[in-house]
């Protein structure tokens, strides 16, 4: 892959312009339009590709064996949003069941999966998000697959922790991602930690309102490294998911990075500060998504780093410009 595209901008220009692309991706009608229209698709397929790395779980594996190759632990999520309609919810079961079906027996680092919730029944009710999740569990711990649960906005919080305590009990294989701009996440720690289940600390992708969670800045970043501190403190495994060069050093500065069970990034965002981690010794995880719905995924990555609206248009005039892997 060709380097995104660097300068700087003045920072309200780029919170106004994150801002308007995370307002973007939540608006219905354009995601809509983006399932309908197959141009809208083909126009941004090739920027997108930095982020989704495949459309369908054979070439997904065949790039999975390119990035474990490079010494890589793995993640794999299948793009969707918030379902209702049962067989829609039914059909990402299938999806996730079959990922189990065909990833490798006796991996020595076996892939890790990831999902929302609300793609597996959280709408309609937390009982069927939880029994469709531990059948995905029990499938995938005999392969030695844990799944990490994502954490969503902030009005399906107190929902997924309480599905996470039906499921910790019964499944080792379960994990949580916990987000460290909400206000509450400090005293949710407790809880999530007497469980022992793994955690993914992130930093919240979504927008809530100032009143529950902090903005982006050095506060979150001293926050977001107390809080690995103490899930540390509790024996989490924890790993931390973050793509910002600031939040890594202050983790090694902390004296937390050795403790932490790696460092996860998801495919496409900073490749050279994940490599720079390897090649020191950091185990790290490659986070990938795959699929065909890859509209809100793909406006979130540039809503959160909004000069990466310039890498796309670079990669659109010059799709060569994207080699799979080459910068890992
Ligand atoms: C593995 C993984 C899983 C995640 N799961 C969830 C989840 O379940 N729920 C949820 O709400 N969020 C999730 N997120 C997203 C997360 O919450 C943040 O929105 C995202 O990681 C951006 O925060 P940050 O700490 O990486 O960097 P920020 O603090 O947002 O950015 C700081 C700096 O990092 C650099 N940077 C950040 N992003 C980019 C980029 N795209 N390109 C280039 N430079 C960049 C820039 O230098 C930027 O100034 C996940 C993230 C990862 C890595």
């Amino acid at each position: 892959m060709t380097s995104p595209v660097q300068f700087s901008v003045a920072p309200g220009v780029l919170a106004d312009g994150g801002a308007a692309l995370k307002a973007l991706a939540a608006d219905p009608s354009l995601r809509a339009a983006f399932l309908s229209s197959p141009a809208l698709g083909e126009i941004f397929a090739v920027p997108a590709s930095r982020f989704i790395v495949a459309d369908d779980r054979p070439t997904l594996w065949q790039k999975l064996e390119v990035l474990s190759a490079k010494g890589y632990r793995t993640g794999v999520e299948h793009v969707g949003e918030e379902a209702f309609d049962p067989a829609e919810i039914e059909a990402v079961v299938q999806e996730y069941l079959a990922l189990v079906e065909e990833a490798p027996a006796n991996a020595a680092d076996p892939v890790q999966l990831g999902f929302d919730l609300s793609n597996v029944g959280l709408l309609r009710s937390r009982e069927l998000a939880v029994e469709n999740t531990a059948r995905i569990l029990t499938a995938a711990a005999a392969k030695d697959i844990t799944v990490v649960i994502s954490m969503e906005r902030s009005g399906f919080v107190d929902d997924i922790l309480a599905a996470f305590d039906e499921l910790a009990p019964a499944h080792t294989n379960v994990g949580l991602t916990l987000q460290a701009h909400l206000d509450r996440t400090k005293s949710d720690v407790d809880r999530v930690a007497d469980h022992g289940r793994k955690v993914r600390l992130v930093k919240g992708v979504y927008r809530e309102d100032p009143s529950i969670a902090l903005p982006r800045g050095p506060e979150l970043t001293r926050r977001y490294a107390d809080l690995a501190a103490s899930l540390l403190d509790r024996d989490v495994p924890l790993a931390c998911g973050t793509h910002d060069a600031a939040t890594l050093d202050l983790l090694d500065e902390s004296g937390l990075t050795s403790h932490l069970v790696e460092v996860e990034m998801l495919h496409g965002v900073q490749p050279a500060l994940l490599r720079s981690r390897r090649e020191a010794g950091v185990p790290c995880r490659l986070s990938t998504v795959y699929g065909q719905n890859w509209w809100l995924h793909f406006l979130h990555r540039l809503a959160e780093h909004p000069p990466t609206v310039l890498t796309a248009l670079a990669d659109m005039a010059d799709p060569s410009r994207i080699r799979f892997g080459a910068e890992y």
